[in-house]
């Protein structure tokens, strides 16, 4: 066959693959078989694009391979679980770095390429330049070692924006005009764009770092797709728009799921205000020790588990399942309730109960658990703390007013497993840990699982 054709052929079963990893990703089920064919996909989109005409320089590839799979071994082997969403983070940078240096060399091969390359070559520096750093920043933030994940507001930061924004469009227009004579004002583009990555992502804080994840992955594959217009490479064009497309539907339903427009998200600088103080909140919060936890749920004939952050820091997603299991063979009805943006990462609670196999069937939505949650005997808190703030529901002052929360509080009884009485992600105080129904079990959730455990066992 003929090479070209050859190529075609391997680009067009890559892309089919890609489409159907995205389709079954949508599902748990089917999700870890999705990864494994779009993994497929992509190994021959590489082996393809490798064959082609002139792309022989041999020594670089295997260079950049060895160096690209000792990195990438690495980082997935070393990562706790915990890190995942700040890998995600660094990996969204990485696509906008890669588009962002396969542009730059780009343009020094061709100063004088077509119109519609030489525009391609500034989306992929533009975009490029503001995922890489937006994800650096995003990185940091989630890290919370340098600065804390509140949103950094200054006088005039908006004007700021717009004006560098208003710059990198006008000089892409100049630029565009005569790509040949315009190097300096190409690096200036650049060096606005990372700045511009910075300074768009620094005011947005606390529970908002969801949607800015799932942007700059968006971001990441559009990026991608105009480098494949750059090089001319329709592979890459696929890839990108995939990418490109989906995080922006999943932007989507992240605001969704906070009842946020994209808008606010972006522009309204979510957690900076003075969070709510102890003083508001009535009533005290009751701790409780596991034994008198565990006669409570020795009686209880519905128990909802809620995962949060906190899970994945213990480590506690077995512990949890085996627990349910024994309140199970105790004749109750189990159910895990999920929230959107419980953890750190979209689908993070889906995940860890998914590798502990916790039954799907178990697994439910926030929409459909909030109706039976004031028929359940006792809701059991694990390490979540901003999404199951029943502040969002009622007190028009907080900061997350309007999120869709689970609503925790309608149980007969609420135990609410966690180390101390600080805040969640968003910084802010919870004040479902003083309601008369709801009782604190403090201490590592992992530790105090298996405490319960070993209570169910010993009888
Ligand atoms: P939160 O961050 O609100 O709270 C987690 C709680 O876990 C903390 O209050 C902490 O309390 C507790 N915790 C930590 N370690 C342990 C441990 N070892 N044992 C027991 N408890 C522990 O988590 P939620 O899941 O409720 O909410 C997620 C937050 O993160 C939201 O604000 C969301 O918007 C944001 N976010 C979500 C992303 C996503 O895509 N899902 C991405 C980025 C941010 P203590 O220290 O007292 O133990």
């Amino acid at each position: 066959m003929n090479q070209m054709i050859f190529i075609t052929v391997c680009y067009i079963v890559a892309s089919v693959l890609f489409i159907i990893g995205l389709k079954r990703m949508s599902s748990l089920v089917t999700a870890r078989k999705a990864n494994q064919l779009s993994a497929i996909g992509m190994l021959i989109a590489i082996v393809a694009t490798l064959l082609t005409k002139g792309m022989m320089e041999w020594q670089w590839i295997v260079l950049g391979l060895a160096v690209g799979t000792a990195i990438g071994i690495l980082a997935a082997t070393k990562v706790a679980m915990t890190a995942m969403p700040q890998m995600v983070g660094l990996l969204n940078g990485s696509g906008g770095l890669a588009s962002l240096i396969v542009g730059w060399s780009s343009y020094h091969y061709q100063p004088n390429a077509s119109l519609l390359t030489t525009i391609s070559t500034y989306l992929a520096i533009l975009i490029g330049g503001v995922t890489f750093t937006g994800s650096i920043m995003a990185w940091v933030k989630l890290e919370e070692k340098f600065i804390t994940g509140k949103p950094i507001l200054f006088a005039g930061q908006k004007i700021i924006n717009a004006l560098i924004l208003g710059a990198l469009l006008w000089g892409g227009i100049i630029f565009c005009s005569q790509p040949a004579n315009h190097y300096p004002l190409f690096i200036i583009i650049m060096i606005l764009s990372l700045i511009l990555g910075i300074l768009a992502v620094i005011p947005i804080g606390g529970a908002d770092m969801p949607v800015v994840i799932c942007l700059l992955n968006s971001y990441s594959g559009m990026a991608g797709a105009a480098t494949g217009f750059v090089i001319i490479n329709s592979m890459l064009i696929v890839i990108g728009s995939l990418v490109g497309a989906s995080g922006i539907i999943l932007t989507n339903i992240m605001c969704k799921a906070m009842n946020r427009s994209f808008t606010n998200v972006l522009f309204s600088g979510f957690g900076s205000e003075v969070k709510k103080k102890k003083t508001d909140i009535k009533g005290e919060a009751k701790p409780i020790g596991v034994k008198d936890a565990y006669y409570v749920l020795e009686a209880a004939r519905s128990v909802v588990f809620v995962p949060g952050y906190g899970m994945a820091v213990a480590q506690a997603q077995h512990v949890v399942r085996e627990l349910g299991e024994i309140l199970e063979n105790n004749g109750a009805e189990v159910r895990y309730a999920i929230h959107p943006v419980a953890g750190r990462m979209p689908g993070h609670m889906n995940i860890l109960l998914a590798e502990a196999d916790v039954s799907y069937d178990q697994l439910f939505e926030m929409d459909a658990i909030n109706p039976i949650l004031d028929t359940t005997d006792v809701v059991v808190v694990i390490g979540a703390n901003d999404v199951v703030n029943p502040a969002a529901r009622h007190d028009k002052s907080s900061p997350i007013y309007g999120m869709p929360i689970l609503n925790v509080d309608k149980a007969k009884t609420v135990f609410v497993l966690k180390r101390s009485m600080r805040s969640g992600f968003a910084g802010i105080e919870n004040e479902l840990f003083y309601y008369d129904n709801t009782h604190m079990i403090f201490g590592d959730a992992k530790e105090t699982l298996q405490a319960l455990i070993g209570e169910f066992k010993s009888v």
